[in-house]
């Protein structure tokens, strides 16, 4: 049995759950066993009975990770409590309940349950501290973050909105696996646009973004290149001759690297200055440097239509022969 202390509970946080504010009759012991990673001392922290079942449940070595563990199993278990805030306002609940009887159960508690839900998850405690000394335990859980909640990963994120405002499953997970996890916000733009959709529908509307994504990916990409690629050569280096230039040389696969992004002026050339210089740094600055100035004089001496009829060993290439 380790010798756990009891945290500091600050005045106004008395009787209450240190994981999600509620009121508290037990407590919990952290760490579970004994162990070398742990610099802080065991820690008996006052909890409510549900968040202690949850707790004793989760395996960790981080005091801040057992948190955000406790308050996502909140969130999963509450899910269709914090939906309601998300689809109604209090004022629209209030409205159905005077239209009809039907919701009246319903509706007096829901806006209630939804609030007791929300304070619940975005209850974080207060800083740990023993017999007035603060705890300085560095926060190393790793969580997603989205929209001011904090999530163990991105897939429970997605669980927790697709369940909370019931979307429509099929779609969002399309949508998220198309759109990845720095679009999230648009995927559930797009999920909350059609809660409930034939599946026909959402291969239609998948469809659509898919189509976007790639034109979207397309224009990042040609932007990155900065150089025009349409009818860029592909030329392999064994076929291309060195060329010499008043005693500098274009070394073979040099010139390559101007075909095969079809590189054909000297502006072009400046334009990815930095790109060549990136790709050929391996080789040192000096011989960089030399490759460089060697194209340089290499597509100079190309702006003269005579000297690539007469004197470009590569002249065939070039035209795509
Ligand atoms: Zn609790």
């Amino acid at each position: 049995m380790l010798d756990y202390q009891a945290i500091d509970i600050p005045f106004n946080y008395r009787h209450q759950c240190w994981f999600c504010g509620e009121p508290s009759h037990v407590t919990v012991n952290f760490p579970r066993k004994a162990s070398a990673v742990f610099v802080h001392p065991p820690l008996q922290l006052p909890t409510c009975q549900e968040c202690k079942t949850i707790a004793n449940t989760c395996v960790t070595d981080s005091i801040w990770d057992l948190r955000l563990q406790v308050t996502n199993a909140l969130m999963k278990r509450y899910a269709k409590h914090l939906g309601i805030g998300v689809n109604w306002t209090e004022q629209e609940l209030a409205e159905t309940q005077l239209e009809g009887t039907a919701f009246k159960g319903f509706t007096e508690s829901a806006w209630m349950m939804y609030e007791i839900a929300k304070g619940r998850v975005e209850f974080t405690g207060w800083p740990l501290a023993i017999h007035g000394l603060p705890l300085d335990i560095i926060d190393d859980s790793y969580g997603f973050e989205f929209d001011g909640a904090r999530f163990i990963n991105f897939q429970t994120a997605v669980d927790f909105y697709q369940k909370s405002e019931s979307l429509n499953k099929y779609l969002l997970d399309e949508l998220v696996a198309l759109l990845g996890q720095s679009q999230l916000a648009y995927a559930l733009r797009i999920a909350r646009l059609y809660p409930s959709v034939s599946k026909r529908k959402a291969e239609q509307i998948l469809a659509e973004i898919g189509q976007q994504q790639s034109d979207r990916e397309r224009i990042l990409h040609d932007n990155h290149q900065r150089a025009p690629l349409e009818g860029s050569l592909q030329v392999p280096t064994e076929r291309i001759s060195k060329v010499e230039i008043n005693g500098e040389t274009a070394q073979p696969e040099a010139i390559a690297w101007l075909m095969n992004r079809n590189i054909r002026t000297l502006a072009q050339l400046q334009q990815c200055e930095d790109a060549f210089f990136d790709e050929h740094e391996h080789l040192g600055g000096v011989l960089a440097f030399q490759l460089y100035h060697g194209v340089q004089l290499y597509l100079e001496a190309r702006q003269d239509v005579n000297w690539c009829e007469q004197d470009d060993p590569n002249q065939q290439l070039w035209l795509g022969e």
